[in-house]
């Protein structure tokens, strides 16, 4: 399928099929988000020039880069477990508003993970990954440098398993760097493949929702040491995480914030809550999508300048660099990837932990239950609802299926307002991935 659009003053056609985008004047987007998008009035164009138009998009349509046939639904493999995301630790030191894990306890008694379950978790995906070879380790929480100790015995053991069985592990942890000291840097440095440092920009907007057990804002206590951890990260992995709200709705002032503080390495999240004052609505919208084009004019002027930095939600491949398997089975949770809590039992992902009836097993033994494994491996971008009819959906792979379920009550039901965030976010990465192949 084919969807025409503006971004920053400038007009594109982008094709779904063939992944291609193509630059074109007013006219020519009118014209086709009117004929083929059922997204305008044709008769505002002349019938000779409509006439022109379909004459210079019929050598892209002959080559192939324009109403090029969609890849056909694709079987997903379910027998090979591929990550997991440790809950290493119930229990917090931050009482952040928008929690969507209770503030580190997931409903439930803040607990922490033995080492000897989070060795019995390594074990189940050692066993369980079949030939797949590079396996994922996310440590989660709450907030897991509470137990820094046990990441470490569980990385040493995964390391003595690496050379038993040829396997390899990629670490990567979360945190809201309030015990971020020089240990667990040097630690960090030396085994973690990534680290997503929370931090949601700006002081004010950071401490009216990231607060310590006392009620005041954690901004002072975590900025300095997420700056020296970046420091001293040389060019290994990193992400300073933040959240938007609706009470940050010009939440791009918050990247650029962050992007002028030193770090290079950036992700904005909506949040994702039902808290009436913070969620966000259909009415924010508007507000949200004119955010992002603001914030895309501001992070190519900096790139511009040379001092171009990261930012996640822009980043979007068209060169089919991600194959159709990953394309079209997201992030693979219930399926490939799952969440261990403390205790060992074992959900689809964090954001189902704690929810019983999405428990799926243990990893102290009993093997997964098959019925809810096949609901996840059963729900793909071919299988939630109007994402066939969306020009996102190789690059957005059908949304989140926890998003869905929560707020839509069924994982093939994509919930409207993140995917209005997605589309905008997938046309700035367009443009933006435009601006840089040429020139700037
Ligand atoms: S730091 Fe993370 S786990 Fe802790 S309260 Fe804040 S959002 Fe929740
Ligand atoms: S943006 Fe929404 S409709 Fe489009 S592919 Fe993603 S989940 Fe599906």
């Amino acid at each position: 399928m084919v969807h025409a659009f503006t971004c920053l003053g400038k007009n594109y056609i982008f094709d779904s099929g063939s992944g291609s985008l193509h630059e074109c004047d007013e006219t020519t987007r009118k014209y086709v988000a009117a004929k083929y998008e059922n997204c305008g009035d044709l008769s505002e164009i002349p019938p000779e020039k409509q006439a022109e138009i379909e004459g210079e998009l019929e050598p892209l349509r002959r080559s192939g880069l324009l109403f090029a046939a969609e890849p056909a639904a694709a079987p997903i493999k379910t027998d090979e477990v591929k990550a997991l995301c440790l809950h290493i630790c119930h229990d917090c030191n931050l009482r952040c508003r928008y929690c969507f894990a209770d503030e580190g306890a997931y409903h439930s008694a803040r607990e922490f993970m033995s080492p000897e379950t989070a060795i019995k978790a390594i074990d189940f995906l050692i066993e369980k990954s079949g030939k797949r070879k590079v396996l994922e380790v996310d440590f989660f929480g709450g907030e897991p440098l509470m137990c820094l100790e046990t990441i470490k015995k569980t990385v040493a053991y995964a390391r003595k398993r690496e050379k038993e069985t040829g396997k390899k592990f990629l670490f990567t942890t979360t945190t809201n760097a309030l015990l971020l000291d020089d240990d667990a840097i040097d630690f960090f440095n030396r085994e973690m493949e990534n680290v997503v440092l929370s931090l949601d920009g700006r002081k004010e907007v950071h401490d009216a929702i990231r607060k310590t057990v006392n009620g005041k804002g954690s901004f002072d206590l975590v900025i300095d040491k997420i700056k020296k951890f970046v420091r001293s990260r040389g060019d290994k992995s990193y992400y300073v995480r933040g959240t938007f709200t609706a009470k940050n709705l010009d939440f791009y002032k918050d990247v650029i914030f962050l992007a002028e503080s030193g770090f290079d390495s950036i992700s904005m999240e909506p949040v994702v809550t039902d808290i009436d004052d913070l969620a966000i609505k259909e009415e924010h919208l508007g507000e949200i999508c004119s955010g992002y084009e603001t914030l895309l004019s501001q992070y190519l002027d900096k790139y511009d300048r040379g001092e171009g930095f990261n930012f996640f939600h822009f980043n979007v491949d068209l060169e089919g660099g991600v194959c159709l398997q990953k394309k079209v089975s997201a992030c693979g949770a219930g399926n490939e990837y799952f969440s261990v809590v403390p205790n060992g039992d074992i959900y689809p992902c964090h954001q189902f932990a704690g929810d019983k009836k999405f428990l799926m097993g243990s990893v102290y033994g009993g093997g997964l239950d098959g019925g809810i494994r096949s609901v996840f491996s059963g729900s793909s971008l071919f299988t939630r609802k109007g994402c066939e009819k969306c020009f996102a959906k190789f690059i957005c792979s059908g949304g989140c299926a926890a998003n869905n379920y929560h707020f839509c009550g069924d994982v093939n039901i994509p919930y409207a307002i993140t995917c209005e965030m997605m589309k905008k976010r997938v046309e700035c990465g367009m443009h933006a991935l435009a601006h840089k192949k040429n020139g700037g």
